[in-house]
């Protein structure tokens, strides 16, 4: 039986006449502090009115102060995640994140290979804020000679265009110089974030035309899964038929706002606030519950 096939069946037997949000899936690190990592993707999906699955490539031992330890999965286990979930849902994008060491990195190419995805979006994740090792050098090595050739698109900050291009970024002009290196290694586009320089302008470059999307620098420093974030909210945009300009633009404007409303949950760095936009706010005066339909104003005529 063909795959659609099958699909349309299993949905006629367990459906209730609810259509599914784009599923997207995350690749990646789980930070038990879920300021980073798949959390933060899962949580960003979610935010985005999609519904995500994941895969994990390394188990953190993290809280908000750092990375103490990585433990990656077994490369076979990766690939069986991979496969178990790919069997049974219909993908919309890929997110790809912390990959933890070349034979992780390797299962993924692989699995981008044996499978055809309509958008994959790379975060080529190499070390942390804190400074701890998310990639070792060799999966660095095969993540600039093969896996970015594999992706949609790719958003290094600026120490990881650095890294894969070996050009020292300084400014725009660099930036720019270091996204159209990462087309001619086989990148399709390229945004290289630019939150660590002093203006932080995203350099958008779909191999064709550069786009520069300038942005306020949020004053709060201390912020943790900004990267994540930002890839995942440009997933969430382009499974549901946004252009790459569009998603970076809404991506940013989205990761900006949940930094801004962001708030202490340990000692260390602050997460970002992915569900600024759900804020339960105190009861206005007069309101009541309608059970079935949660709460409206009692003032306002119902909708429906
Ligand atoms: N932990 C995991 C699992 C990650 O994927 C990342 C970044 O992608 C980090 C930690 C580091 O995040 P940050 O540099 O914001 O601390």
């Amino acid at each position: 039986m063909e795959r659609g096939e099958k699909q349309t069946q299993m949905s006629h037997l367990h459906g209730h006449g609810i259509a599914a949000p784009p599923i997207l899936l995350a690749i990646g690190g789980f930070d038990p502090s879920c300021g980073a990592g798949v959390a933060a993707d899962l949580k960003t999906f979610a935010a985005h009115g999609c519904y995500g699955i994941a895969a994990i490539t390394s188990l953190t031992v993290q809280n908000t102060q750092g990375v103490e330890a990585v433990h990656h999965t077994p490369s076979a286990e990766l690939r069986e995640q991979l496969e178990v979930l790919t069997k049974d849902s219909e993908i919309a994008a890929v997110k790809i994140g912390m990959l933890g060491n070349r034979a992780n990195a390797v299962v993924v190419g692989e699995f981008l290979d044996a499978h055809t995805f309509a958008h994959v979006v790379h975060d080529p994740v190499i070390r942390s804020s804190s400074d701890a090792e998310l990639l070792d050098t060799t999966g660095v090595k095969y993540l600039a000679t093969e896996l970015l050739k594999r992706s949609s698109v790719i958003t290094p900050n600026v120490p990881e265009a650095e890294a894969l291009t070996g050009i020292a970024i300084k400014d725009l002009s660099a930036m720019e110089a270091a996204a159209r290196k990462l087309v001619e290694m086989g990148a399709k586009a390229v945004i290289v974030k630019g939150g660590h320089m002093e203006r932080a302008i995203d350099l958008v470059f779909d191999g064709k035309d550069v786009h520069a999307l300038s942005g306020d620098k949020v004053k709060m420093e201390n912020t943790h899964g900004t990267g994540c974030t930002f890839a995942s909210a440009i997933a969430a945009h382009l499974a549901v038929g946004r252009s790459l300009v569009e998603a970076a633009t809404l991506a940013k404007a989205y990761v900006v706002k949940a930094i801004e409303k962001a708030y202490p949950v340990g000692r260390g760095r602050v997460p970002l606030d992915h569900f600024y936009r759900m804020k339960i706010e105190p009861l206005a005066r007069g309101t009541h519950e309608l059970t079935q339909h949660g709460l409206h104003p009692a003032a306002e005529p119902a909708a429906h």
